[in-house]
């Protein structure tokens, strides 16, 4: 097991789309190293981007700090359904620390994917999950939390983040 060092944004690789997974053996130690690096930092998911490999795979844990752990590793992930209904909540992201973003998503969603055996998954999440997922997923098609604010709002936290960095 080792720590991944974070790519910080707007490193160009988290804008880029991900490559599927051909097969689970070869992101079998890179999923391990995400979670370690995942809990370390401290965050709630982290996509494989963020830590230089251009391939579909994310971690998370949504509630691990509030003393639930239920960790969850996807591979080649696809949203096969999303509700309606949205929520808007603070996002941050380990890519781009110490700005939240109000970011608007769907409330649920049914997430498809491969996990570490190579069996095909298929969940419903909701709440805090659905939405670490979503935001996980979006890594894998270069997005990042900003893309999904309006302008104004974008513009207003890049710069917050500018000042910080
Ligand atoms: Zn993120």
């Amino acid at each position: 097991m080792s720590l991944l060092p974070i790519l910080r944004w707007p490193d160009p690789r988290l804008s880029q789309v991900c490559a599927e997974v051909a097969s689970v053996a070869e992101v079998t130690e890179l999923v391990t190293d995400m979670f370690e690096t995942m809990y370390d930092a401290p965050g709630r998911g982290l996509a494989a981007p963020q830590v230089g490999a251009m391939v579909r795979v994310f971690v998370m844990d949504a509630g691990w700090k509030d003393g639930e752990m239920n960790p969850l590793a996807c591979i080649n992930p696809r949203i096969l359904w999303a509700s309606d209904e949205t929520v808007t909540g603070g996002e941050g992201c380990l890519s781009i620390p110490g700005v939240t973003a109000q970011v608007t998503r769907a409330a649920r969603i049914r997430l498809g994917f491969t996990d570490l055996t190579g069996a095909a998954q298929e969940v419903e999440l909701s709440g805090p999950e659905a939405i670490v997922a979503q935001h996980e997923y979006d890594h894998l098609d270069g997005l990042v939390h900003f893309d999904r604010l309006e302008p104004a709002a974008r513009d207003a936290l890049t710069a917050e983040y500018g000042a910080l960095a």
